[in-house]
């Protein structure tokens, strides 16, 4: 006797999570999603979404709810004390969102979930524990004995994902980058004075790294590296990284700090599942892939993963709707395929970054020659056109492609 049944069970009710199970719904499939609730105030996390994540959220019909919460950024600005090093530009690229949206994740998984509800997503509370397969389709074991059945089932339970161990997919650690070891605080600030809200910028001062990025209402994240075991936690902790990191740089006055709304720590981690597919279980979002979240691409490439993977679930249960079994597996294998590899690359994009981020001090001034000649070389536009996604278009290219002149 199952709990609830239907053409795919989600677990995990993060962006990937929600995602799918929207698209899974709009798609005319059932969609029930199980989610333990552990991750309730986990925060603002993730705050940028690029412009190929726009369009995928334009298909789950939640792009314009999304845009008039957001704040919109034009550039990514690379930069010493001294001078800009390079800047990508978003607000030159291809295609209908020329710019990325900053909205704290809170926020966006609010407006998926609440797109979800209104699509007809089924939620069950519970902690899957383990998961069975046969034929026909996947079991779903929950904590306490209930049972929950899909044709097909989605693992978007995030980086310690049950889900994928249940089914017996490794997940290594793809090796490290500089900057591995750094203790990375964030903190989402209220702050006054003379601050750009058009543009993020990531400064290598002598103390350190900081970022800068806008975000909604007047706020913005701060991004830092501190020695271990400090936090930015306080109006204090952060007024001192921008006093001693920013202010030198900054043109007419003195940024303050009016307070600080949300606060966190992490390490840059970089994991990439083996496989996406087991039978009949498929993985997305953080359960298939880790990395540091320079450039913002995180909660981007699970929300990608979750449309591409809930486009190919309804390609495959009408398949086997029409009496068509033998094509099931190879629209199963193109997608864990296809997003593995994009997954390895934003990898290497990520790590790329952290290595020019945290560049030991005697090579920085080779390194800001390599920027200049880069630029020159167009390279800060590939970084954006890498960056926002658009080019991203998932197996069987599911998106049309953005022309890129
Ligand atoms: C401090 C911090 C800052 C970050 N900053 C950024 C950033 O600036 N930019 C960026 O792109 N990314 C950032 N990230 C990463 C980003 O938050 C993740 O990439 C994103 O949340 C992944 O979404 P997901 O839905 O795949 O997984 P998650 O958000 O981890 O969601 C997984 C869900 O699965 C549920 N779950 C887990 N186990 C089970 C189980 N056994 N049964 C049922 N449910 C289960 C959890 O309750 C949770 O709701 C940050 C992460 C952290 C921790």
């Amino acid at each position: 006797m199952y709990l609830a049944e239907a053409d795919v069970v989600i677990v995990g009710v993060g962006p990937t999570g929600l995602s799918a199970a929207l698209a899974v719904a709009r798609k005319g499939r059932s969609a029930v999603i199980v989610d333990s609730g552990e991750d309730q105030s986990v925060g603002s996390r993730a705050i940028t979404i690029h412009a190929g994540t726009l369009r995928v959220l334009e298909q789950l019909g939640c792009v314009e709810r999304i845009l008039a919460e957001a704040a919109k950024i034009s550039a990514m600005q690379t930069r010493n004390p001294r001078s800009v090093l390079s800047t990508a530009r978003f607000d030159s690229l291809p295609g209908k969102y020329p710019f990325a949206a900053t909205l704290p994740q809170t926020r966006t998984q609010a407006l998926l979930r609440a797109a979800a509800n209104e699509a007809g997503v089924r939620f069950v509370p519970g902690r899957a524990v383990g998961i069975e397969q046969d034929d026909g389709g996947a079991t779903v074991a929950l904590e306490g004995g209930a049972t929950v059945r899909g044709r097909f089932v989605i693992g978007a339970d995030g980086m310690h994902s049950t889900v994928r161990v249940a089914v017996g997919i490794g997940y290594p650690d793809t090796g490290g980058s500089r900057g591995d070891h750094e203790n990375m605080v964030l903190a989402d600030v209220v702050p006054s004075g003379p601050v750009d809200r058009s543009r993020a910028i990531f400064l290598t001062a002598r103390s350190g790294v900081l970022g800068l990025v806008p975000l909604p209402l007047g706020r913005l994240r701060v991004i830092a590296n501190l020695a271990d075991g400090a936090r930015a936690d306080t109006v204090d902790a952060v007024q001192r990284l921008i006093d001693e990191r920013w202010q030198p740089v900054a043109n007419g006055g003195r940024v303050r700090i009016e307070e600080v709304v949300w606060s966190a720590r992490f390490r840059f981690r970089h994991h990439l599942a083996d496989s996406f597919r087991a039978g009949r279980v498929l993985l997305a979002g953080d359960a298939g892939h880790v990395h540091s979240p320079a450039g913002g691409q995180g909660m981007n490439l699970g929300i990608r993963d979750a449309w591409y993977l809930a486009s190919t679930l309804a390609a495959a249960t009408d398949a086997e709707d029409s009496g068509r079994p033998a094509d099931v597996e190879p629209l199963l294998d193109a997608y864990a395929a296809n997003r593995r590899a994009v997954a390895a690359k934003v990898i290497e994009a990520t790590n790329q970054i952290g290595r020019v981020m945290f560049v030991p001090t005697p090579l920085r001034p080779f390194l800001h020659l390599a920027f200049r000649a880069a630029a020159l070389a167009g390279a800060s536009q590939k970084q954006a056109l890498a960056l926002s996604g658009i080019l991203d278009t998932g197996p069987h290219t599911l998106l049309e492609p953005v022309q890129v002149p």
